[in-house]
């Protein structure tokens, strides 16, 4: 590496920065990885199954971890933050914040023992959309990349009123360090940055009441229906009504639920009516017996094979579609949904009673976005994504700063990977010159 004082700083390690920081690796260029969760992958790593392929989506991404995590021009810092960015186009110095972890990255044998004495019981496990609970030392996930164990600060009784300890006592690898404090480390020498931060959804910021959302036990979204059918998931792949665990037999999918309205966000989501398409497909194989129903105002599926995606899930996987609007979700004294909806091709207002709802809710920026576009000095667009250049997608409006994959808009994963190559090679260019 000639140039390996010189450096690219890569913010959110979904698959859009880790494809960016492996290809800027792999031209010998030094990389170093941000990410505020405790692992990394992004939303790809709770997906089940992805379109168009139907392949395993963590099937397809472990590889890419374990690459990252090992490669030697790599380095990655979970549980961190951007605070603080200082300079310009090939030489930024950069502030990191990095959140104690309570367990030593380096001496974790990921065996679960500290777990498994953990008196604390109930807490949420944020990688299974809530509906899973963990003790108070946990991974995220079984294949979660680092495969460290971490300590929830909230949560841990020895943390907040100075007694328990028995993880540490019941650790044989001496992995565990209650005394860790959080950390600044100070980066310099960064020739340029890419802003990978990805998405969120909307059900972090409005109550979805409406559709009976956090009311009824069988409404849920699209990102825990991806965590119910999922093998690894909390029902270990054996999709099951919440309420009593009863099979079910009708699904009804509800579509652009708080996208393209004047309500809530005007855009549209963009890979909603593909990713739905497939929720039912993959349901449909978990129970062929199953009847599906699709909610839509209009379907879009632009992408090469996209449509004929919603053919076959139309003529082989029972998949019904029906262009409509939702007025309300009500249930019956079964807690099964009734969906209140208007059939916009005979104008009649009628009613369908299923066993799961299940709301494709809109893609929004990352939580945090405005903070960090201050922090960065670039500016968001009116929906609060990174603005870019129609024409130039991966430059952002500071020089040296680009960014890939759903920070700039939602967009499904092979664009994603598409947009974190042209982002690396922009980074590329400002350290090889071009
Ligand atoms: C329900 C659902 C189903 C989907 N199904 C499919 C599918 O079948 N096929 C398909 O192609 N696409 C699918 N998608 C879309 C896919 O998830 C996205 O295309 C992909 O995750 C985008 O990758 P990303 O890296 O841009 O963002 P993300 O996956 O969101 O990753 C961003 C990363 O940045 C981190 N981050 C955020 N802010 C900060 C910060 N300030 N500092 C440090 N780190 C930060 C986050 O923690 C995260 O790890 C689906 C999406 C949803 C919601
Ligand atoms: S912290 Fe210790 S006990 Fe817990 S998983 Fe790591 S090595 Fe095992
Ligand atoms: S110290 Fe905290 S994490 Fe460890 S066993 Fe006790 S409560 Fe659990």
């Amino acid at each position: 590496m000639g140039e390996n004082s010189k450096s690219v700083l890569i913010i959110g390690a979904g698959i859009a920065g880790i494809q960016a920081a492996l290809d800027l690796g792999d031209m010998g260029i030094k990389v170093y990885l941000i990410e505020k969760n405790p692992c990394i992958g992004g939303r790809m790593s709770q997906l089940d199954k992805t379109f168009p392929t139907l392949d395993c989506s963590i099937c397809i991404l472990a590889p890419k971890l374990s690459e990252c995590y090992r490669h030697p021009n790599i380095t990655l810092y979970t549980l961190s933050e951007v605070q603080k960015v200082e300079g310009k186009i090939g030489n930024f110095t950069v502030e990191v914040l990095k959140h104690a972890r309570y367990v030593k990255e380096d001496a974790c044998t990921n065996c679960g023992d500290c777990a498994a004495i953990c008196p604390v019981r109930g807490v949420k496990n944020y990688f299974d959309a809530d509906l899973k609970t963990q003790a108070a030392i946990f991974i995220p996930f079984p294949a979660a990349v680092p495969p460290v164990y971490m300590i929830d600060k909230d949560a841990c009784v020895n943390l907040n009123y100075g007694i328990c300890g028995l993880c540490a006592q019941n650790c044989g690898a001496e992995a565990i360090d209650l005394t860790q404090k959080d950390s600044v480390l100070t980066i310099d020498n960064v020739s340029a940055i890419i802003v990978a931060t990805g998405l969120d959804l909307d059900e972090n910021i409005a109550p979805l009441s409406h559709y009976g959302y956090g009311i009824y036990q069988n409404v849920v979204t699209a990102m825990e229906f991806e965590r119910l059918i999922c093998a690894s998931g909390p029902q270990a792949g054996h999709l099951k009504r919440i309420s009593d665990g009863v099979d079910p037999k009708k699904i009804a999918f509800l579509q652009c639920i708080d996208s393209r309205t004047q309500r809530a966000q005007k855009y549209c989501s963009a890979i909603c009516c593909m990713y739905t398409t497939k929720e039912a497909m993959v349901a449909f194989e978990h129970n062929d017996e199953l009847e599906s129903y699709v909610f839509y105002i209009d379907m879009r599926a632009g992408g090469k094979g996209f449509q004929n995606f919603l053919g076959r899930g139309k003529d082989e996987y029972n998949i019904k579609y029906i262009k409509s609007k939702i007025a309300k979700v009500n249930v019956d004294e079964n807690e099964s949904p009734i969906i209140v909806y208007e059939d916009l091709d005979s104008g009649e207002i009628k009613q369908m009673t299923v066993d799961i709802v299940v709301l494709a809710t809109c893609i929004i920026p990352t939580l945090g976005l405005d903070k960090l576009a201050n922090i960065l000095d670039i500016e968001l667009n009116e929906y609060r994504y990174v603005k870019t250049d129609p024409f130039f997608p991966v430059e952002t409006s500071k020089e040296g700063i680009f960014t890939c994959g759903c920070a700039r808009e939602p967009m499904d994963i092979p664009r994603s990977v598409a947009e974190a190559s042209g982002a690396a090679a922009r980074a590329a260019e400002v350290i090889r010159g071009g």
